[in-house]
């Protein structure tokens, strides 16, 4: 009896799992299609300063996130398929699709705005992306090609991904090198810690969403926060609080001396042309 129920439950894991490789086939089908038909494009979300007087400057940056326009789904945010792009070594393909196109945006709104334009960028990277032989090439001749100063660029990691081997280590060191800037992102959430944040070769702690939408709530999450931007100050790196949806949670992450904010309460992630309305229209709005 315990045997049949056993073999029945067998059954339903390898029927789930066979469901699950088809729909993971299809969608790396689709993903293939999509690259070659330019179906993939940029959103861009705004990364504002935060002054200590209560000021926001509105220019400090932004966060490029990638999304998919399926013919049939309509857009497909990141996390139905990046870990499939990484899985089927789409990665690379996506991944120097969004690092060129952010680099030509960013040189287009310069060109534009002058002044007023966003000083920094910054693009996610996945292992697979810094693992890739040659990849460091790829990055200085997208620089080369579209005109990016280095140092306007700024690539994100994640906490595990920074902390792992040495070969990463090695990569990250050359980025370093080229004048690229680095960012710690999702901090809080992995398994590294404070006491290891001087190992990595970042510039920027990024705060993870987690801890900020609890800011206002919880004495926990805050002591949390403050602890991060100590630390991070003290190694010379600069703090983003992710996530910041209320002006309670802003007023916190400021007063706990977070370097620049990022969430729906200034801009959700918008198209290049919508940012471009943003960055004109909401200065006075901002500086409250
Ligand atoms: P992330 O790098 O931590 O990006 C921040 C995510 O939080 C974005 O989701 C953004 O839309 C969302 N977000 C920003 N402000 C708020 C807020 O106030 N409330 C809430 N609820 N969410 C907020 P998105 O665009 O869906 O991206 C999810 C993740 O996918 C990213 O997390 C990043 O890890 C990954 N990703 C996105 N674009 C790329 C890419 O081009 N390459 C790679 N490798 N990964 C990417
Ligand atoms: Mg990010
Ligand atoms: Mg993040
Ligand atoms: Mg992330």
């Amino acid at each position: 009896e315990a045997k049949r129920a056993g073999g029945a439950r067998q059954q339903i894991f390898e029927t789930a799992m066979r469901e699950r490789a088809a729909r993971r086939a299809g969608i790396e089908a689709e993903l293939r299609q999509a690259i070659l038909e330019e179906q993939l494009f940029v959103v861009y979300q705004p990364v504002v300063g935060l002054k200590p007087d209560g000021g926001t400057d509105r220019a400090a940056g932004v966060e490029a996130l990638v999304r998919w326009r399926h013919p049939v789904r309509g857009i497909v945010p990141p996390i139905d398929f990046i870990t499939v792009a990484e899985e089927c070594g789409l990665i690379g393909a996506v991944g120097d699709f969004v690092l060129e196109r952010s680099c030509r945006d960013f040189m287009d709104w310069r060109a534009r705005l002058g002044a007023g334009a966003p000083r920094l960028i910054a693009v996610n990277l996945s292992r697979a992306q810094l693992g890739q032989p040659g990849w460091i090439d790829t990055v200085r001749r997208i620089l080369l090609d579209t005109g990016m100063p280095a140092e306007a660029l700024q690539l994100e990691v994640t906490e595990s991904l920074a902390a792992q081997d040495q070969d990463i280590q090695a990569r990250l060191h050359e980025l370093k090198a080229l004048g690229i800037q680095l960012a710690l992102d999702d901090f809080g959430t992995g398994y590294s810690s404070l006491s290891s944040l001087h190992l990595l070769p970042v510039d920027t702690v990024k705060i993870d969403r987690s801890f900020v939408s609890q800011s206002d709530t919880s004495a926990h999450h805050r002591v949390l926060i403050e602890a991060t931007v100590k630390v991070a100050q003290s190694l010379g790196m600069r703090t983003v609080a992710e996530g910041i949806e209320t002006e309670s949670q802003l007023d916190v992450v400021r007063a706990l001396r977070c370097a620049k904010g990022q969430g729906y309460l200034f801009s959700r992630p918008l198209p290049s042309g919508e940012l471009l309305a943003w960055l004109a229209s909401h200065e006075e709005a901002l500086v409250a």
